[in-house]
């Protein structure tokens, strides 16, 4: 199929059609399925995908179109996560937290002059951000930070040791979390914004995982001078709130769909192989493909409501910060993730030694290394055990609909 979209930092992008949308996705999918067992195996960050991605114009989506971009909608990103993740689980999951900085400055820009001309350039020159939340002692706990931010003039500098930033390397630039201040506390954070020219990188550790190889999520001693005003003016704490828990648990969601579905068509694929083989007889694993289908159709229902849910609060402050709604974003991580999990398992043992072998064209492998980092991402037992409380006291449905 031909590239509907021009070379990236060419003529802009006026209007979004979602079919064309896909279809530009599919193109990138495809580029990124011809190199995934490689990307895998040599633990690199997937550069053909992105080059493809860049092609089709998909890092700036997200831009709205007041600053030449697409004003995409979070379900059109969530399905090209969606897309990706059917075909390199590494690429898709680059994607989605490129995607979850960019909702975070876009949804909380406030109207700063210097991130809008950033954000012009994502559009224009389809840059690539990073993520960096993740923090020496603090680990896992987004909302704490330890590195703080200084101030020299019109610059703020930071120094954090930041022990995973997937992609580091190969960004144009990383959004991070900081403490607000020296005198502040650990969850006083702020978000900042910054290009390559505003910091640098020293490597801590490598990257040498079961799965999502990909995403080369080495660790690195930041060092941050960078210009006053790249700084989010809004607390970290909304931010967090408001966006980046339900874009992450969101377009993540959709990640893990997408390998769970790719398991899944391997086993449908392998049961009609072995049918085929053996006159038209189910082999006895057949059953396990039932369970595949009814788990990834489980899936889409959790992240189909939602993602609903949020696209009819997300505008609403106080609907979004309620208890009710961070409960159900982040058990919905809890349950999609697990669900994922489960889905690629019946895969699996649908393919029985055809999926667990490395070398044939039913191999389960990578999916079932990619999909366990899933229940680790904000890991499951921090989120039930911070949610206990709330589950004492959480409301009981009196009926089954409404
Ligand atoms: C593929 C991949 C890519 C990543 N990319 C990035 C990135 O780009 N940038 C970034 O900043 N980070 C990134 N991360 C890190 C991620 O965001 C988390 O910080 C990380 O997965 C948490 O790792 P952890 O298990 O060491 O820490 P923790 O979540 O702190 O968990 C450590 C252990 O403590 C237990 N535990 C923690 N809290 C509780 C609790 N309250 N109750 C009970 N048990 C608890 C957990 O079960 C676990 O066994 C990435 C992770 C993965 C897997």
């Amino acid at each position: 199929m031909e590239a509907p979209r021009s070379n990236a930092g060419a003529a802009r992008v006026i209007e979004v059609h979602p079919a064309e949308l896909k279809a530009r996705a599919r193109i990138a999918a495809e580029v990124a399925k011809a190199h995934a067992a490689v990307v895998d195996r040599d633990g690199r960050f997937p550069s053909e995908a992105f080059e493809e991605i860049r092609r089709q114009q998909l890092l700036g989506i997200m831009v709205p179109k007041s600053l030449d971009g697409e004003g995409a909608s979070l379900a059109e990103i969530v399905d090209v996560c969606y897309t990706l993740g059917q075909t390199c689980g590494s690429t898709a999951l680059i994607y989605a937290m490129h995607q979850i900085k960019m909702a975070c400055i876009v949804r909380h820009i406030r109207g700063n002059a210097a991130i809008e001309k950033i954000l012009r350039r994502v559009a224009a020159d389809q840059l690539l951000l990073a993520s960096s939340t993740t923090e020496g002692q603090t680990g896992g706990n987004v909302r704490a930070s330890e590195a703080a931010i200084g101030r020299e003039g019109d610059l703020v500098t930071l120094e954090r040791k930041a022990t995973v930033i997937s992609y580091a390397m190969e960004a144009d630039g990383i959004v991070t979390t900081a403490r607000r201040a020296e005198d502040a506390a650990a969850s006083d954070q702020v978000l900042l914004l910054i290009l390559k020219s505003d910091y640098t990188l020293e490597r801590l550790q490598g990257w040498d995982t079961l799965g999502m190889r990909g995403t080369h999520s080495e660790g690195f001693t930041l060092k941050v001078r960078a210009p006053a005003d790249q700084l989010l003016v809004e607390p970290y704490e909304k931010i967090h709130a408001q966006t980046m828990v339900p874009y992450a648990h969101l377009t993540w969601g959709a990640v893990w769909a997408g390998i769970a579905a790719a398991a899944t068509a391997k086993a449908q694929a392998f049961v009609r192989h072995a049918m085929r083989q053996s006159n038209g007889s189910m082999p006895p694993g057949a059953a396990h493909v039932t369970q595949a289908v009814s788990s990834l159709r489980t899936l889409r229902g959790v992240l189909s409501a939602a993602l609903q849910r949020y696209e009819d609060i997300m505008n609403d402050d106080k609907a979004v910060t309620a208890i009710e709604f961070q409960s159900l974003i982040t058990l919905t991580k809890v349950q999609v993730s697990e669900l994922a999990l489960a889905t690629v398992m019946s895969a699996l043992r649908a393919c029985g030694l055809s999926g667990y072998r490395n070398d044939v064209e039913f191999s389960i492998g990578r999916h079932l290394r990619d999909i366990l980092s899933a229940p680790l991402m904000i890991n499951n037992d921090r989120i039930l055990s911070n949610l206990a409380a709330a589950s004492l006291m959480a409301p009981l449905p009196t009926s089954i609909r409404g």
